[in-house]
């Protein structure tokens, strides 16, 4: 690959942990039903390349997920490699019995900043699904595991427009005080603008939370993923959720794209001389492959930029 070199910006981190959420939230949100065998070789070679945080599949019922029902089979076969975690989604105390059963290490649960999104994912109030997450929390920090909070629709929502700050406090605190060990504000429908993610990590930080424990999660619906993304870094977030080519989308945003792709991301630390440990050749190679059986070009820039084709 040609070298266009390095020039770091002041205020930004060294460092950033990607986490990378293809396998689950990128996948699940794909038309296209994926062979168990993919799963694994993609979850594979995304670790191949670097990727040291891959969020692996999710144990909600197969009812909900069909395109995550082999999830037993998918962590049995990547098993446990040393450097890496894989996250996996469980949705209620039994999804956690599954989920210790099969040596899972992380957790992630999903809740949703808005009532209208509560309604139609979850299918609960706010309030009852923090209940419901309560006992899962609890129960997973004393088996030693660590728990990342998904916190959906935190700027804006397909039903309810615009989301204020103090909403997004009021769910947070309380996510972290079940005993999260990581919030992931997620932009799920892609509206936000760099203003107004500065004007929630203010709220966040302002109302006790600390910025460590904070990530974010944008898509790229309005093409805001990467201006946000730096926002969130030079106000000192370290931990950015995207998914290798763009995967994913929103089932209840029917325009919403994928997340940021993980390689767009690479492109812009690397530039900016930021560590992330990824091989973006190998990445790149990684999302070519998988584009190939899910029989469309990937949505990521760098992707397109950078792949022979
Ligand atoms: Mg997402």
């Amino acid at each position: 690959m040609t070298e266009y070199g390095t020039q770091p910006l002041p205020g930004l981190p060294r460092a950033v942990t990607i986490c990378e959420v293809g396998p689950r939230d990128g996948l699940q949100n794909e038309s296209a039903q994926v062979e168990t065998g993919v799963k694994v070789e993609f979850i594979d070679r995304l670790a191949d390349a670097g990727l040291t945080l891959i969020e692996a599949t999710s144990v909600v019922h197969p009812k909900w997920v069909p395109q995550l029902a082999d999830a037993e089979e998918v962590l049995r076969r990547i098993g446990p490699r040393p450097g890496v975690r894989h996250p996996v989604l469980v949705p209620n105390q039994r999804g956690l019995r599954r989920a210790l059963d099969l040596g899972v290490t992380d957790i992630a649960v999903f809740a949703s900043a808005t009532e209208s999104f509560a309604k139609a994912n979850l299918n609960r109030t706010v309030a009852e699904s923090l209940e419901m997450f309560a006992p899962v929390v609890g129960r997973a920090r004393e088996a030693g595991m660590g728990v990342r909070g998904y916190l959906s629709m935190c700027w804006g929502d397909p039903w309810e427009g615009y989301v204020a700050p103090a909403q997004v406090v009021a769910v947070a605190t309380r996510l972290i005080a079940l005993g999260c060990t990581e919030l992931s504000l997620g932009d799920t429908i892609g509206v936000a603008t760099a203003g107004q993610v500065h004007a929630l990590l203010d709220a966040l930080t302002a109302a006790g939370l600390p910025i460590g424990a904070l990530a974010v999660h944008f898509h790229d619906t309005y093409g805001q993923g990467l201006a946000n993304t730096l926002t969130a870094l030079r106000y000192g977030v370290t931990t950015v959720d995207t998914s290798a080519g763009g995967l994913g989308g929103c089932p209840f945003a029917k325009s919403a794209t994928g997340n940021l792709a993980t390689e767009d991301l690479v492109w812009q630390l690397n530039g900016l001389g930021i560590h992330t440990g990824v091989d973006l050749d190998k990445l790149v190679d990684t999302s070519t492959w998988l584009a190939d059986r899910l029989r469309r070009p990937s949505r990521s820039a760098v992707v397109r930029a950078l792949s022979n084709n």
